[in-house]
């Protein structure tokens, strides 16, 4: 798999420069047998799958490794990234980043941005793209949202993004 940075709006240069060093991590994590294993290994009440989702952790894998987002019509393997950085008014203090259904870009809030370790603008930037790729959560903190494809896989790849990965071959 692949990660490309489309329009990138917002971000300094010392902010693209780590936006860039989480986009490789992204990409080296999606490309893991660690991050295949935990994906097709994922379990939820006790049985494979994931919370909020009635597709397998084999087909949610390959919906994953398609890369095929709403906003774009190509299954290529390239994970597309539009991304903006914003600081975010009062109101949205608590609100790290969003998508929407509609839109083909990830917007971040600067408060939690300036403060992440690349790492965490990984999963960050995991977690919105897996709603680009039509995997939702529960929108109140229930008990089962942790499980849900976005904040498992979200969580996943920033703690595989700390750490010595294994290619597929
Ligand atoms: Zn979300």
């Amino acid at each position: 798999m692949t990660v490309s940075l489309g329009r990138v709006t917002g971000y300094s240069a010392a902010e693209r420069a780590k936006l860039d060093q989480a986009t490789r991590l992204i990409g080296n994590v999606l490309n893991s047998r660690e991050f295949r294993d935990a994906v097709l290994g994922a379990t939820f009440d006790g049985k494979p799958g994931f919370a909020s989702e009635t597709r397998s952790p084999q087909q949610v894998y390959a919906a994953i490794r398609a890369a095929k987002e709403n906003f774009t019509s190509a299954a290529d393997g390239d994970v597309d990234l539009n991304v903006g950085l914003e600081s975010f008014s009062w109101f949205q203090r608590s609100t790290v980043g969003y998508t929407t259904p509609s839109s083909d870009t990830v917007t971040t809030n600067r408060r939690f941005f300036s403060g992440f370790t690349p790492a965490e603008v990984a999963g960050h930037l995991g977690h919105e793209w897996l709603h680009k790729l039509g995997f939702e959560h529960d929108f109140k903190a229930t008990a089962r949202r942790p499980s849900s494809v976005p904040y498992e896989l979200g969580e996943l790849i920033e703690t595989l993004a700390k750490g010595p990965l294994t290619p597929l071959s």
